[in-house]
Parts: C-alpha cells; structure tokens; sequence
C-alpha cells in the first residue's frame, strides 16, 4: 500500500501549525525528537521535514506528493505544482517598504531606485504590471537593514505587524500580494494516491470549514422568533426547543464567523438574549 508523502517545514513558522493543522484531522505522527521523516500510525500518509524554500521543488519532482508553503514560497519558486488548497493560517503580506522619512508619491517612486528583496520574482512581475522599472538586488535574509547600510533604497519584505519595519526605520507604502499557508501537490499522483488526497481534503475542508463557523445558541420571545430566524442563515434551518419559562424559545443555528458579528446587534435589537457561541470542531456540509 502506498503512503502520501507531505512535505511540511522543518522549523520555522510554518512548521507547528502545519502539524496542528494534520493533527485536527485526526492524523497521529510521533515526531519526537524532529527526525527527517515520520509516518502517521493511523492514516497512510509520511510527512518529510525540509526546508521551506525546498518544498515547491521536491513536489514538483515527486519526492513529496505534497507539501505545505507560504503562497510567497510558491509564487517566488515558479514549480510546476498544483495549488491545492489554501489553508487560512500564517497570514501576511509581501510589501514594498521605504525609510520613514522619505517622501512618497505612489509607485512610480521607485523608478529607476533600487530594491532589496528576497523576492525578485514576485517584485518584477509586480512591478512590470506598474510600468516600473527598478533594479531589484536579490539578498537572502535581514532584507530590512537593506537600506541603512546603504545597499538600497527600498525593499520588499514579508509584512504582517509592521513592526519589524518600524524598528528599522521604514514605512510600508504598497502592498505587492497577500500570502497564506497554501497546499501545493504533485501534477503526476497516481490513482491511489489521488485517493488518499480526496480523504485528506474531505477532513481539511471539514476542519477548516468548522474554524469559519460558530454555533450559536440564543433565547427569544416567541413572538420574535420569525425575525430572528431571518437574520440567522443556518446550515438548512435553525433548531428551536420550547423553554421551561412559558413563551420563550431556545434557538441554535450555524453562523459564519463574519456574519455573526454583522448581525450581533440587530438579533440583540430583535430581542435575544443570552447568547452563547460556541467554536465547532468539525463541519461537513
Ligand atoms: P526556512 O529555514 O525553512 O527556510 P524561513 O526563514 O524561510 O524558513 P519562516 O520565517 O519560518 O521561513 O517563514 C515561513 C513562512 O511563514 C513565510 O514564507 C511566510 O509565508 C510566513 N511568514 C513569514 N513571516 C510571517 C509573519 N510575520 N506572520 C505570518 N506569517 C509569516
Ligand atoms: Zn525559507
């Protein structure tokens, strides 16, 4: 029988959550002591811990099926691999940073500057489609220090606080493309292995679904339960279970995150009390 391989950062980032993230679909691997490979004891896949900027290649070659990389990793290595699945965790943006108290104008600023980026792919492709022309100087770490020892006059980084770019001195001015953690597979799997991904999408969609939706349970007056049920979409329609209290109703029902917190006030206006959300483990729709 064949094992999927899943190509997962060694240590970084990227690295805790990814195995979390296997864990919640049930898939046990004893890690222990971070050797280079490990095999679940309960599902056939075998996870192999690399380099991140290693993955998109060593999937494109077959030697991991699939692989977990920041969108940035995928974009800036050019495999030919297969977007998978995008995975909602290690959110952050790649931007284009100045020294604070320069004055900018808009992207054409840096035409004809210089940028430092470990990013020179997505840099020129993005400032291509701007009609910019910079020279881009390709650097492999502390790209934010770039421009106080005078090796550029911008650069273009990973983002997600901004605070690394403001204790070296420098302002955000464009964001060039939002990242994420993404799955990226193989473009040859054969049957089996085809397979054994279907059932790992089938439980990543069930966990990363549930992470996007509460469970909502919340009392009413009776006479209310018509408009507060409009408000709440629900996964077909919400339950509703008499209180012991004569007139009133419980109601519980599934409701996306961000609509939960758009319709908070208006349920409250229609008059539900004691609102209780709860997180769902698991969602299958
Ligand atoms: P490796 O040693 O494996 O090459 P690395 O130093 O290149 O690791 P990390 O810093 O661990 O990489 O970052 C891994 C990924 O996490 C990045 O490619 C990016 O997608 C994402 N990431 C980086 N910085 C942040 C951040 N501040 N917030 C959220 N996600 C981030
Ligand atoms: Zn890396």
């Amino acid at each position: 029988m064949s094992l999927l391989k899943i190509a997962i950062q060694k240590s970084g980032r990227l690295s805790e959550d990814s195995l979390k993230l296997f864990k919640e679909c049930g898939i046990k691997v004893n890690n222990g002591a971070k050797k280079l490979k490990a095999v679940s004891s309960n599902f056939p896949v075998e996870f192999l811990y690399l380099r991140d900027d290693d993955i998109p290649g060593y999937v494109e070659d077959g030697i991991a099926d699939i692989g977990v990389v920041g969108e940035n990793v995928y974009l800036e290595a050019r495999k030919k691999v297969e977007l998978v699945k995008r995975l909602g965790f290690s959110k952050c943006r790649l931007s284009l940073a100045i020294p604070r108290d320069v004055d900018y104008s808009g992207v054409t600023f840096f035409d004809g500057k210089s940028i430092a980026t470990s990013y020179p792919v997505i840099l020129e492709k993005y400032l291509n489609k701007q009609n910019v022309k910079a020279e881009i100087h390709k650097i492999s770490g502390s790209v934010e220090i770039a421009p106080g020892i005078g090796l550029a006059e911008g650069i273009c980084d990973i983002v997600s606080s901004g605070s690394t770019l403001l204790s070296n001195g420098l302002k955000e001015v464009e964001t060039v493309t939002k990242s994420e953690a993404v799955m990226v597979g193989n473009r040859g799997l054969d049957e089996e292995k085809k397979r054994l991904l279907d059932q790992l999408l089938f439980r990543l969609d069930a966990v990363l679904v549930g992470k996007n939706n509460k469970y909502v349970l919340l009392n009413a007056p009776n006479e209310k339960l018509d408009e507060i049920i409009s408000l709440l979409p629900g996964m077909r329609s919400p339950t509703v279970l008499p209180l012991a209290t004569e007139g009133w109703s419980s109601i519980h029902s599934v409701i996306n995150e961000d609509e939960f917190w758009e319709n908070i006030q208006k349920l409250r206006e229609a008059g539900a009390e004691g609102v209780l959300v709860v997180p769902i483990e698991k969602m299958i729709r």
